[in-house]
């Protein structure tokens, strides 16, 4: 993909985030932000009334909406689906709606002035909100009030329904409901000014396969509709009115990208297998169980981490043992008979949500999170033991526990199983009583103690993103020391290999499930390390099996035995460089390495 290295950036280049994947070149087509013109109106006393019903219509209409894309799209939408009905939920939320109802009547106001003002109100509210789930949550709200504007406006149509030929849509926000409802056979991409990676309109676009790039500043005041526009969503950048040369570079990076990924696809179902025949476990992270088809399709052996906090981040309620009982039996009864590892709540930190109240800490990543949560809120974690357990009866489950620090911990994870466990058999429910429990090896105590603590499990899961905050003591979220944030520091890389050394000599499997097991510039020191499985974003899935194929087991570990001896970061960038383009050079042209490396950290080291 040398190409990508000569696109260099034009004063036409705007950046933002990149958050679904692709390469696309087409037309804008700006969408405006109908209604929320802040028209001001003063109405008489006998237009209130009907002020009043046209608001109440407006909110109706968008309901009906909402529901008619809800039941049309429930395939493609699988999980999301719950997406939809918050959405729902939130328009009839007392903060706005009886607010807007009671500004109409008390001020004599027009609908639109008054909803606007609520909507300042709840934004204000939000704005002051410590907690960042919740905080960000206003987004979701002001995505359906748009709906509402529209309709107010007396605009009833879906604003993409005129496009006729290939464009990219440019907007200021972008609903999930609008997103599912786009046609990729006519929009083949969007930029936004708002969100981010983790909103829900980005991971539709992800399940839709739309490319998109999102939170570029002003793009709604610098792009004009009919503009030509180039939407590389690899990087985060668009290009308005590229030059000829500009775009011909792009058309064939576009050209190159598609070949590669034509190419890639087709290692998705070959075996993880080095040249020499070693072969590892090549397994998908995942956090909703429709996700498990895309999983599948980019050939994971199996789930190697189900990020289970999802399900109770999502909603209002915690889920009940039933409902988690159905989810994780659906997951289990369609992956099977390939492993699943299902990783119990790691809530907390930097994750929370409605249903569960967390204290006001100063220092989160270091308070109540994960498996100190669960040991602290007992009945939570009984149910979801139990839930789990009963589906363990329909698959091959494995049950992970986040954040382990002591062995006290695991003797307490350990109790609560058995609790579980009796309860079941008291019941007279079924569960697989030969079912692997496992831990997430993410803080340095657990590598500090790794020898102890594989007698006691079935097997580790290395957690780097974690255990790179930790073991650094750099805040794995703040970009103020995101370049001290470094995989490949020394010191990482002999602590993963401490822990596959204590995990085999007490017979026990060792795999990964960071970040850092999708990406290929660390594959070939992870494969030497002596891992025995990697668990990924399922779209890294053949990229890393293509690297895997074309490694033989005796150069790795050479390779990682000598990283091993290098006593700065420097020192593995500089050896990496030399090694890297010459034993894989289709995948890291020199030129991409050194842009892949550039966090190299100058004096911090
Ligand atoms: C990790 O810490 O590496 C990990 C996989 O867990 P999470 O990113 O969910 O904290
Ligand atoms: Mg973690």
């Amino acid at each position: 993909m040398a190409v990508e290295n000569q696109i260099h950036v034009s004063p036409n280049t705007l950046f933002g985030i990149a958050v679904s994947p692709g390469v696309v070149i087409g037309k804008v087509f700006l969408v405006d932000d109908p209604g929320r013109n802040g028209r001001h109106l003063y109405l008489s006393q006998d237009k209130l009334e009907e002020e009043v019903r046209r608001f109440k219509r407006a909110v109706g209409t968008a309901e009906d909406q909402l529901a008619e894309i809800r039941d049309q799209f429930a395939d493609r939408l699988n999980d999301y689906v719950s997406i939809i009905d918050s959405h729902i939920l939130m328009l009839k939320d007392g903060m706005i709606y009886n607010s807007t109802l009671d500004i109409i009547e008390k001020e004599g106001v027009n609908a639109e002035w008054a909803f606007e003002k609520s909507l300042d109100r709840a934004r204000n509210i939000f704005s002051s909100i410590d907690d960042q789930y919740l905080r960000e949550r206003f987004l979701d709200v002001e995505q359906v009030s748009q709906r509402v504007f529209r309709l107010l406006a007396g605009d009833e149509n879906d604003p993409f329904a005129d496009i006729t030929e290939n464009v990219i849509v440019v907007v200021r926000d972008l609903s999930p409901e609008d997103t599912i409802r786009m046609n990729p056979d006519r929009i083949i991409g969007f930029v936004t000014e708002t969100g981010g990676r983790t909103s829900h309109t980005a991971i539709v676009a992800r399940t839709l396969g739309i490319p998109a790039v999102m939170g570029v500043d002003d793009v709604t005041q610098t792009a004009v509709n009919g503009d030509e526009i180039v939407l590389d969503a690899n990087s985060g950048r668009i290009v308005l009115n590229p030059s000829r040369e500009l775009c011909e570079k792009y058309q064939e990076y576009q050209r190159q990208h598609l070949r590669y990924t034509e190419q890639i696809a087709f290692y998705a179902h070959l075996p993880a297998e080095t040249i020499d025949g070693l072969r590892v476990q090549v397994e998908a992270n995942i956090e909703m169980v429709g996700e498990m088809g895309q999983a599948l399709q980019y050939g994971a052996g199996g789930i190697g981490l189900f990020r289970s906090e999802y399900y109770y981040i999502s909603r209002r309620d915690k889920p009940d043992e039933e409902t988690l009982f159905e989810w994780y039996r659906e997951l289990l009864t369609k992956m099977s008979p390939l492993p699943v590892t299902i990783r119990t709540l790691d809530i907390g930190g930097d994750k929370s949500g409605p249903a569960i109240t967390l204290p006001d800490e100063k220092n989160p990543a270091l308070g109540l999170r994960a498996i100190r949560l669960s040991l602290k809120e007992r009945e939570m974690f009984s149910v979801q033991l139990r839930a789990l357990l009963r589906a363990s009866a329909y698959g091959k489950l494995q049950i992970m526990f986040p954040m382990i620090t002591s062995m006290c911990e695991i003797r307490r994870v350990k109790e609560a199983v058995i609790r579980a466990a009796e309860d079941l058999l008291r019941d007279g429910l079924p569960f697989d009583d030969d079912l692997k429990l496992g831990i997430m090896v993410e803080v340095p105590s657990a590598v500090v103690l790794a020898d102890h603590m594989a007698r006691e499990v079935d097997f580790f899961s290395i957690g780097t993103n974690d255990l790179i905050q930790y073991a650094l003591a750099v805040d794995r979220g703040n970009r103020h020391v995101a370049h001290l944030y470094e995989p490949l520091n020394p010191a990482v890389l002999r602590m993963i290999k401490q822990v596959v050394d204590a995990g085999h000599d007490a017979g026990i499997e060792v795999k990964i499930c960071g970040e850092m097991a999708g990406d290929t510039l660390y594959l070939p020191i992870l494969l030497g390390l002596g891992l025995d499985g990697l668990s990924m974003h399922p779209l890294a899935i053949p990229y890393i099996k293509r690297m895997i194929r074309k490694s033989t087991a005796e150069e790795v570990e050479s390779l990682a035995s000598r990283i091993l001896l290098f006593k700065s970061v420097q020192e593995v960038h500089a050896y990496l460089t030399a090694y890297l383009p010459k034993h894989y050079p289709e995948e890291f042209g020199t030129e991409r390495l050194e842009r892949l490396l550039q966090t190299c950290c100058g004096d911090h080291f």
